[in-house]
Parts: structure tokens; sequence; C-alpha cells
């Protein structure tokens, strides 16, 4: 048995026991696919001593490979395999040091192994007044090797940017079954790294003959939205102009198909001391590009939304949007009266949009608070169908965080007979065509409305949105629907030159579709890119290059 000859060489656990080969079965995605087993590496020799197992392997025909892991909150199927799942919250989750910033513009640097959930580094930042700012939506719960393998962003990428503007270095174990450490090269240090004669040295000469011979194709490809995840970043390695070579931009975002990450070395930006907000409720579509163009004035730090669905779920299970928040049960109740009130007289907005500003002095943020909210106000009169309320304390806001924080867990854990069905979860197109594409992805979704139901809430200072419906996963006609709709709402997003994923990466769900997103040439770059780096196919097969959307809707199951 596989697991057998690993432990004769592993110090870390090895697990083949119902209970942990059923958890690592799913993420929370729509997929579930049973491993053959779990492994949880004890330190980077485990990693070393398994990778040369795995092409041992490989060479001698066998199908074995090898899919990290860290807290396994993927909505694409990212970290799902048959094969051997690498779990690293068990024994990878230090955080190694909070030190001085090394790049100009950050204001402290970390070093984390990827088993390090979020939450705990955020308790030690916090400490410090220092910020991670390229955090998701699943900051409670997910891992830092997660959130560079999928080069997460969330509510203050707007300001801030995503995780790959914060990467700074990568320890990562490759194909060649050895530890690199892989950071931004330029002058004599990439020249000679360009002689080195090593495997690193073969990926580097590869890489950066890639990158000329295909240089304008590759730039050109570059999708032309504020935030993607899907496919290989090419067109972020090669800096000509400041003469940098970067691998790092490579591997953020690429699902563990490149190699296993052993540690991150991220920066850090300090934190603002106060935050406000204005809630803007709208009822019709049309202005809401206009809208946001009228509030980036402000520079805010992050415009988030939900739709009138999200509402009516957050109403119908109050408690629970009460349970997780903080505060008097019955006070809080008091606060949902005017949502309450929306639903019964079916008057709700079409979108509640958040638009927080941030600053170090309190009551001059409190001045830009009520100058944003004239500004809105005076938009209205041009624009029927608007209002806004400047909220005066930070402990109002939390209601309307909470719904948009919770919208998806909310969906998840109270429906029975229904799944939630993240398959078109994340497009991105530019602001300025929101009020176009909105009411088309409602009016291709209204036509299956006998099937699913769905929320959309997201980002929309950046054209980022996710839509999650509520499907019976156990149909098999229903299951059918999924690659039907996700190839009308990926082709609408193609039209208006999008991508289909903005932060979640592609997983089993996208990778069949990269090569309508980015055309033949770019994907056989792609695998290509896949070669260089893993040439026996051994790291996460299946996602980045050799999508089979067959096997994909093979593996949707519901949950349960
Ligand atoms: C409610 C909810 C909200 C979400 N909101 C957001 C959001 O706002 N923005 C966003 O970006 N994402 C979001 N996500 C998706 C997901 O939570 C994030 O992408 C998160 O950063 C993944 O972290 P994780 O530790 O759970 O990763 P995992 O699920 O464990 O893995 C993610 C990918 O990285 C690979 N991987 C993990 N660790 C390693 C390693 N050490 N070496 C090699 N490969 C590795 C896996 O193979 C997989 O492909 C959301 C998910 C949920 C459930």
């Amino acid at each position: 048995m596989l697991a057998d000859e690993i432990k004769e060489f592993f110090r870390g656990d090895v697990a083949v026991d119902d209970e942990t080969l059923a958890k690592f079965s799913r993420d929370y995605s729509v997929f579930k696919v049973r491993p053959e087993v779990v492994v949880f590496p004890r330190d980077v020799d485990d990693l070393k001593n398994l990778v040369r197992f795995v092409v041992g392997k490989k060479v001698a025909g066998e199908n074995v490979s090898l899919t990290g892991r860290s807290a396994g909150t993927d909505m694409t199927g990212g970290p799902l395999s048959r094969s051997i799942i690498v779990s690293f919250t068990k024994y990878f989750n230090h955080i190694i040091e909070i030190g001085p910033a090394v790049k100009l513009g950050d204001a402290a640097e970390v070093r984390v192994e990827p088993g390090v959930y979020f939450r705990d580094l955020e308790k030690e930042l916090k400490k410090r007044d220092l910020l991670y700012p390229a955090f998701p939506a699943s900051k409670d719960l997910c891992a830092l090797g997660g959130m560079v393998n999928n080069n997460s962003g969330g509510e203050k990428t707007l300001a801030y940017g995503k995780t790959e503007d914060y990467v700074r270095a990568l320890n990562v174990v490759l194909a060649d079954g050895e530890a690199h450490t892989i950071w931004p090269l330029s002058g004599t240090d990439f020249a000679s790294k360009l002689n080195e004669q090593s495997f690193e040295g073969d990926v580097y000469r590869r890489m950066y003959a890639l990158i000329q011979d295909n240089y304008e194709e590759i730039m050109k490809a570059k999708p032309n939205v504020s935030k993607n995840s899907a496919g290989y970043y090419l067109w972020n390695i090669w800096d000509k102009e400041r003469d940098t070579f970067d691998l790092t931009q490579l591997f953020v975002g690429s699902q563990g198909t490149l190699g296993l990450l052993t540690e991150a070395k991220l920066g850090l930006v300090r934190a603002k001391k106060h935050s406000r907000l204005a809630v803007v409720f709208l009822r019709t579509l049309d202005p809401v590009g206009d809208l946001v163009e009228e509030v980036l004035k402000f520079k805010p730090e992050s415009i988030e939304s939900y739709d009138d669905k999200t509402i009516q779920v957050a109403v119908k299970l109050w408690r629970q949007v009460l349970g997780s928040m903080k505060g008097n049960i019955f006070k809080l109740a008091w606060q949902f009266i005017p949502e309450m009130l929306m639903v019964m007289r079916g008057g709700m907005p079409k979108m509640i949009m958040l638009v927080e500003l941030t600053g170090d002095d309190e009551p001059a943020l409190v001045a830009e608070l009520k100058r944003l909210g004239v500004a809105i106000e005076k938009f209205a009169v041009t624009h029927p169908g608007i209002q806004v309320k400047t909220l005066d304390n930070e402990s109002d806001e939390e209601k309307y965080w909470t719904i948009r924080r919770q919208s998806f867990a909310l969906l998840h854990n109270n429906t029975t007979g229904k799944d939630t069905a993240p398959f078109i979860d994340d497009f991105v197109v530019q602001p300025k065509y929101m009020h176009e594409v909105l009411p088309k992805i409602n009016a291709i979704l209204d036509r299956y409305k006998d099937d699913l139901i769905y929320t959309i809430a997201g980002h929309p200072g950046n054209g980022n949105f996710h839509i999650i419906p509520l499907m019976d996963l156990r149909s098999d006609r229903v299951r059918a629907l999924i690659p039907k709709i996700a190839e009308e709402v990926y082709q609408l997003i193609f039209q208006y030159g999008g991508s289909m994923t903005g932060e979640h990466n592609d997983g089993l769900i996208r990778t069949p579709y990269l090569e309508e997103m980015y055309g033949k040439k770019i994907v056989e770059l792609f695998a290509e890119v896949k070669n260089i780096f893993d040439p026996r196919d051994i790291f996460n097969p299946g996602k980045k290059v050799d999508g089979d959307l067959e096997y994909s809707v093979e593996h949707i199951a519901p949950t349960g």
C-alpha cells in the first residue's frame, strides 16, 4: 500500500482512515474527490523525500501525485485529489518572525509557514498595529498557504491590492526534490542564476526564454481588469524597465501546481486607526458604475455590496446572523427591524453598497464621511432610487459587515435538500460595465429559476462579484446544468474583456475554460510553464493545465 511505503521514510503522520479521507475529499466547492492517503509532513526533509518518492513512482509508470492543502476553504476543488494530499496545518503552522521591512513602502515583513491560520496571524499583527491587507472574506477560516496559492484578495484589495502585491520571497520544494528560495532577481544576481548548472538554473533559463520569445503576446493577454486569479500570471514576471525577474509572481496563485510551499515572506502595512461606513441603498442597478466612480474620488478602503436576495436570506436566518455578532441579542435584533420591514413591504433595494473610509485622525475622517454622504445625495438628484446613510460610530457598522461577510456561510450551513454551488462565483469586469453585465447575468440565471436560487455579493469597486446559487446537487439533471450555465456566464464575461475569477482561482471548476478566456497560444504557454517546473506532472494535476470538464462534472456531489 502507498501509505505503508510512505511510512518507511516519513517523520510526519500518514492517514488512511475513513474519517480523514472523507474530510479531505471536500473543500468548499461542489466537488468530492476521495484521496488515497493524507500525509502531515513534519519538516522540509519530509517533503523532499516525498517528492523523490513520487518521482520514483512516476518513473516506474504509477499514477501518483502530490496536492498541497492548507485550510481547505478553496471554492474550486483546488486542494482535492485522488492520490496523496499533503496537509500543512498540523506541523507547518508557525509565525517565524515579524520583523523590519526590507522592501521600500512596506511597514514590516512577516515570515510564515503555510499552515498558519490567518486569524492567528491577524491577532499578532493587531498587537503591533500592522495589517496584512490582502485577506479574503474567509479570513477566519483560511490559512496563509492557500492565500498565497490562490492569490487571494478581499474587501481591502481596492485600496491595497492582492496577495501578489505582498509576496516578497517564497520557500518551495520543487520537482527535483530540493528546497529552493525564490525572490525578485536583477542585475548580476539574475545573470548568475541564469548561469547556474542546476534544476533551478534550468528553470530560470527556460522561463526567461519563454517570456522573451513570446513577450508581446504575453503582455497582450493580461486581462484588463483590476484583479485576476485565472491562469499563470506570465505578464508579471519580467519587469523590463526595472530589470527584475520575479518567479514569485508565477508561484503566487498557481494552486500548488508548480511545487510545495513551505514558507512565505510577506509585506505588511500599518493599519489605519479608525474607519467609518456609508451605506448606500440602490433600487436600480443602472447608476452603479457611475456611482462607484463618484465614490472612488473619496479614496475608500473598500466598496462592498450584497443584493436583495442576500437580505432576504439574512432576515430569514436572523437568529444565526445575530449569533455571529457581538453584543446583546435583543439590542441586535432591534437593529434588524428596518430590514424586516423592507422584506415585508417588498420595498427592497436591488443592491446595498458599503463604502468604508479609514484614517488616523478621527474628526477629519468623520468630516470626510459627511462630505461623501453629501456627494452621494447630490448624485441621487440626477440618479433617482438612491439613498445613503452615514453611520456615526463603528458599532452601527457590524450588522452590515456581518451580512456581507456571512452571506456564503449562512447559505452553506442552513439549507436542507439544496447545496451552495459556487461555480460562477467570482467574475470580474471593469466597473464601468457593471450596470450592463449584472442585469444580463440576472437574465441568464432567471431562465433557470426553477432549479436555482442565488445571491450576489461582491466588490463593486473592483467590478468583482460572487454569485452563490443554491441547487439540488442530488439531481443528475441539475448537476448537468452547471457546465451549461457556466458556459453562458463566462461567454458574457469574456465579451466584456473580463476574467472568470478575480480571487478564488481555477481549480477543477474553471481550468477547463482557460482556453476560452486566454486563447490557444497562451494556454500552450501555460502547459510549457508546467512542463518546465513539473515535467512528470506530480504536483496537483488537472489544475491550471489539462483541465478535463468531464472529470470535473463527474465529481460534482451533494454535501452530506
Ligand atoms: C465563505 C468563503 C469566502 C471566501 N472569500 C474569498 C475571498 O474574499 N477572496 C479569496 O481570494 N478567496 C475567498 N475564498 C476562497 C478561499 O477561502 C481562499 O482562497 C483562501 O485563501 C484559501 O486558503 P486555504 O488555506 O483554505 O487554502 P486551501 O483550500 O487549502 O488551498 C487552496 C489552494 O492552494 C493549494 N495549496 C495550499 N497550501 C499549499 C502548499 N503549502 N503548497 C502548495 N499548494 C498549496 C491547494 O492545493 C489549493 O489549490 C472564500 C471561501 C469561502 C468558503
